[in-house]
């Protein structure tokens, strides 16, 4: 039986739901895993985790399709990259198959908690992994914890995806050679108070430059950028130091192989960003978010889509991979994981 939520007005808050996947790693190697009811994690206080924020987590989302399935996008991305944050920051990693099996378990254990198609809501999972043993002296943990939970959450847009309003940040993201590659907690403690900052001014969120030269769009603290040429190619930014989207890295493909879009992932300098015609934001939460104006340090960028709706070829970007999604549209081989 379906869960007695308001699909239509849930918020994008956590809310426990009945089990959650664990497996701890020990003497050099991962238990077989379980799903439980505990939703809380008890550690020692000198935990590694807690001590030098030795964790890093995935995102993504199952929902309801158009006929009834219960689906989850692209895992398998998600498991190659976490396996990928997991050497950077000398953790263990969690087998790729271990790791999307994990996510259906999971999702699976509560299937109730999928929100039905055409609510506009989708249940969230996150995958996590954190060093578990005491640690004091600085040095990779002994132990780990991996976890999968899942939440609803409401639509990313209620009443409309309108354009935000963004501002060119003075803080920086992630400096070259460094960790923005990865998705670590820590490149989020450290941009939070960039993101109050910037919400206090009135700010969505922050258009972060490269930290070298302050020349180079980077990304926002949690979305890649696209952008839409007056011509009608499709130019997504192209650094070491940008966290590589699923989402982002789907658009690309969906732009050149549905839209016939011609499709440019290169160095973006931000003196271009004017030249350009649209301008949208991606990520799991929101697919994409059209930004209608860039502010740089009083000086308005303001894209000729406007501020009240999304650009014609950002919306048909959308309207490709939502479909594909939902399963209105012909999914690429392999890009729909089959739930239930
Ligand atoms: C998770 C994340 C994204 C979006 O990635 P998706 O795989 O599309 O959800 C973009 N930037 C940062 C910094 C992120 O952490």
């Amino acid at each position: 039986m379906a869960k007695e939520i308001d699909w239509s007005n849930l918020g994008f808050g956590y809310i426990q739901t009945e089990k959650r996947y664990v497996s701890n790693y020990k003497n050099g190697a991962w238990d077989e895993g379980v799903l439980t009811e505990d939703a809380n994690v008890v550690l020692n206080e000198c935990a590694g985790v807690l001590q030098y924020a030795q964790t890093i987590f995935e995102g993504m989302k199952a929902y309801t399709t158009e006929d009834g399935k219960i689906v989850v996008f692209r895992p398998d991305l998600n498991a190659a990259r976490m396996a990928d944050s997991a050497k950077r920051l000398e953790m263990p990693v969690f087998p790729e198959d271990r790791f999307v099996d994990a996510v259906a378990k999971t999702v699976e254990a509560n299937i109730d908690y999928v929100p039905p198609f055409g609510s506009g809501a989708t249940l969230y999972i996150r995958p996590y992994m954190f060093g578990s043993n005491p640690v004091i002296g600085v040095k990779p943990a002994q132990e780990y914890q991996f976890r999968v939970f899942v939440t609803p959450v409401g639509p990313y847009f209620k009443g409309g995806a309108k354009p935000i309003v963004i501002k060119v940040s003075d803080f920086d993201r992630a400096a070259p050679h460094g960790t923005g590659h990865i998705k670590a907690g820590l490149n989020y403690a450290m941009s939070l108070h960039a993101i109050v900052t910037a919400h206090e001014e009135g700010y969505a969120e922050n258009m972060y430059l490269d930290a070298a030269t302050r020349t180079k769009v980077e990304e926002t603290g949690g979305a890649n950028f696209i952008f839409i040429t007056k011509d009608g190619k499709f130019v997504t930014p192209k650094s070491d130091s940008i966290l590589p989207s699923i989402t982002r890295r789907s658009l690309e493909y969906v732009a050149k192989e549905y839209l016939g879009l011609e499709v440019e992932e290169r160095e973006v300098f931000f003196d271009e960003v004017k030249d350009f015609a649209e301008c949208g934001l991606c990520g799991t939460a929101a697919v994409i978010s059209p930004v209608g104006k860039i502010v740089d340090h009083g000086k308005e960028i303001c894209f000729p889509s406007g501020m009240e709706e999304m650009g014609p070829v950002t919306k048909k970007l959308y309207d490709t991979l939502t479909g594909i999604q939902m399963g209105r549209i012909e999914a690429p081989e392999g890009w729909i994981k089959v739930i239930k």
